[in-house]
């Protein structure tokens, strides 16, 4: 007897065989190829032209549209772990890293709940902890691995109010006309965008000129604000500059308000991890809670942003979902990792990161870390000693913003425009207060100064 038709996407036949080889031919030859290009968008029209129709009743086969993917889509997408890709935060996912992407994929793991994952949840667990050890909280810190720093901001502040909204019922209190969330006026974009979400109000607190927020402006809004804060969230390595907020100060102003303290460290937070700016987080271990992403400096491939709560049981009444179907996973105490965030089915997201700490060890990374930091500090030098750029602020990390002197908007964007024509590098215009600048976030471990000098002889 045959085997039904339909079985044929599942079954290992040589169709099979010839579909995985293929993939996987494609995968080693990217993971290995030392020339990939940087690669750039395509108007709408071109793609459909180029790629033509892919999908139909009958398929076109995994040759044609592999081939459509290496030849026409891959080449209309940059290549984000090139070396001079210094634009947003840049990704570099480790060799061993990006390797394992396959193998979690391959392996069909569910992440979700310790019934069906747990050997995939207690490596990533480890990480977990061992992240929450490298931070300083206290050893029953946890929490999960969601797809990115918005999730896990939006996750941290939802348990952030219904640990404020518990604290009030039990002393008595009235719960507050609007809640709201203290932050940094140079917060990222995802505060305000958790707050849209809750329907919550965000209270912007202004800093000085070198961008850092501090406790006493942080103490200031308490005061104004009340019960009705439910948290305050400092950003360690804000996305535009890489500063650090004084989180110690922070923490003071925070304890004994009753709000949460978030440290939304997404960007910058790994660089916690290298001794030579490790002094720059004092007050980390007083957080409530924290995100970092690995997708970013912690060279793990998308995507992936580590949620950890200092009391896990916190994100776990807030977000644990029941349902009948799930009665057989809430019912226990094991350590499922949907309970801890806005979310339920989840890949194991977490293990490419595991694979590759557990692979090279935690010191290759420091290194990897530390050496993004000392080449940020040598290119602001080197601004700062040419006459044609003004260094906009001195960095801290590894972001390097900078002024091309006599520049208007429309040069930056004629610039970085023709950089990435020719294939020389990706480096897009930002603006702080009203003027235009260029940034450089650098990160990939494999940008060199010589990189950045010749980007910046591209600016006559
Ligand atoms: C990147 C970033 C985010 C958002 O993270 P995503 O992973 O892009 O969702 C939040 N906060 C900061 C400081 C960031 O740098």
């Amino acid at each position: 007897m045959t085997r039904p038709n339909d079985t044929r996407m599942h079954d290992v036949t040589d169709e099979t065989r010839a579909i995985v080889d293929l993939v996987l031919d494609y995968s080693r030859a990217r993971l290995l190829s030392e020339d990939t290009p940087l690669d750039k968008p395509l108007p709408p029209a071109e793609l459909t032209r180029l790629a033509g129709r892919t999908i139909d009743e009958r398929g076109i086969g995994a040759t044609k549209a592999l081939g459509i993917f290496e030849h026409v889509l891959a080449p209309a997408c940059i290549t984000t772990d090139d070396p001079r890709y210094l634009s947003f935060i840049p990704s570099a996912p480790t060799k061993a890293a990006a390797a394992f992407d396959l193998v979690v994929s391959a392996s069909a793991l569910y992440g979700g709940s310790w019934l069906e994952g747990a050997g995939a949840v207690h490596a990533e667990n480890e990480v977990l902890r061992w992240l929450a050890a490298e931070f300083g909280l206290p050893a029953g810190a946890g929490g999960v691995f969601v797809q990115g720093g918005t999730l896990g901001n939006l996750s941290a502040l939802v348990a952030a109010r219904e640990a404020a909204r518990d604290r009030l019922e039990a002393a008595g209190a009235a719960r507050p006309d609007r809640w709201r969330v203290v932050c940094s006026v140079e917060a990222h974009s995802s505060i305000a965008s958790a707050a849209r979400v809750m329907d919550v109000e965000v209270v912007g607190v202004p800093v000085g000129d070198d961008g850092t927020l501090r406790g006493d402006a942080v103490r200031a809004a308490l005061d104004e604000h009340g019960d009705s804060v439910f948290a305050v969230v400092a950003t360690a390595g804000s996305t535009n500059f890489g500063i650090v907020d004084d989180i110690a100060s922070i923490a003071d102003a925070v304890a004994g308000s009753g709000a949460w303290l978030h440290v939304d460290g997404a960007y910058g937070l790994a660089a916690m991890l290298s001794p030579a700016s490790r002094h720059r987080f004092a007050g980390v271990e007083r957080a409530d809670s924290l995100v970092v992403d690995p997708h970013k400096w912690l060279f793990a491939p998308f995507d992936a942003c580590a949620l950890i709560y200092r009391d896990p049981d916190l994100g776990r009444r807030a977000h644990t979902q029941h349902a009948e179907y799930l009665d057989t996973l809430t019912e226990t105490s094991d350590w499922s990792p949907s309970d801890f965030a806005a979310h339920l089915t989840r890949r194991p997201r977490g293990l490419p990161l595991w694979f590759s700490l557990a692979t090279y060890g935690a010191a290759v990374y420091r290194e990897a870390i530390t050496g993004a930091v000392d080449l940020a500090q040598q290119i602001a030098d080197e601004i700062e000693r040419r006459d044609e750029f003004v260094l906009v602020r001195r960095p801290q990390l590894g972001v390097v913003v900078f002024e091309r002197v006599g520049w208007q908007k429309a040069d930056y964007d004629r610039w970085s425009a023709r950089l990435l024509d020719e294939q020389h590098a990706f480096v897009t215009p930002s603006s702080h207060a009203g003027r235009t600048n260029a940034r450089f976030a650098i990160l990939n471990p494999r940008t060199t100064y010589e990189d950045l000098i010749g980007i910046l002889a591209t600016m006559p």
